[in-house]
């Protein structure tokens, strides 16, 4: 990357941009987190920009080799090679152990919030929130906070949106959405997990339905 250039939270997302990823929230480290490496001044969490991520993964040699796993392939090569270029250090949600504690850090980015169904809910993906890695940098940036789109959702339609009441305010018995895509799931095989389309967070980001039948795919095998 230009030396010049200051690091900035918009500077990151120029870099993640011709990969259709982006800045999903972070925060500030101030002292040490033993959860980061000495040093570290801010945890950023990326995930995938929309419209365009899942035509623009497609495109990847990784999509394209036919070999396992190729979204965490992918993500460990671009985002590990951004993580070496800015210096830091990269960490992923999959792959473990070790596991790191990507949950907590979405809490604590201020952007995602434990939703009525126990899910993350973000502020811009709804319950469609997925993190494709983050980086621990040494360098301090400023992080925006937001509104928890729950506070302001009257309905709550994830809370009823599951037909067969695995998803639920009681949480996630996924034995029990396992037998029911097995029986009658192909609306929740063919687009995505109901209770997630039914978030209005959700339906105003647009993720395409074939990358959430892939994840599906991934998930009931
Ligand atoms: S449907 Fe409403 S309450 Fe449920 S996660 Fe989305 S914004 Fe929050
Ligand atoms: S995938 Fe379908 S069955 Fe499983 S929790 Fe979501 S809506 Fe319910």
């Amino acid at each position: 990357m230009d030396s010049e250039s200051p690091l900035t939270l918009e500077r990151l997302d120029q870099l993640l941009a011709p990969h259709c990823l982006e800045v999903m929230g972070g925060f500030a480290v101030e002292g040490e987190d033993e959860t980061l490496p000495t040093g570290t001044r801010a945890l950023v969490m990326i995930g995938p920009r929309q419209p365009g991520f899942w035509p623009t993964f497609k495109t990847s040699a990784e999509w394209q080799d036919s070999q396992p796993n190729p979204m965490d392939r992918w993500s460990r090569r671009v985002i590990g090679r951004l993580a070496c270029d800015l210096g830091g250090k990269a960490y992923f949600p999959f792959g473990g152990p070790p596991y790191h504690p990507f949950y907590q850090w979405a809490l604590r980015s201020g952007r995602c919030w434990d939703s009525p169904v126990h899910l993350l809910v973000h502020e811009s993906q709804g319950l469609w929130v997925s993190y494709r890695g983050a980086l621990a940098l040494k360098v301090p940036l400023e992080f925006p906070q937001a509104a928890k789109p729950c506070d302001s959702c009257i309905e709550k339609p994830c809370l009823s949106a599951c037909p067969a009441g695995a998803l639920t305010g009681a949480g996630y018995d996924v034995p029990r959405c396992h037998a029911w895509l097995d029986e009658a799931g192909q609306a929740c095989l063919s687009g995505g997990c109901l209770v997630r389309r039914a978030c209005p967070v959700s339906r105003g980001h647009a993720r395409m339905a074939e990358q959430s039948a892939y994840h599906m795919g991934q998930f009931h095998q």
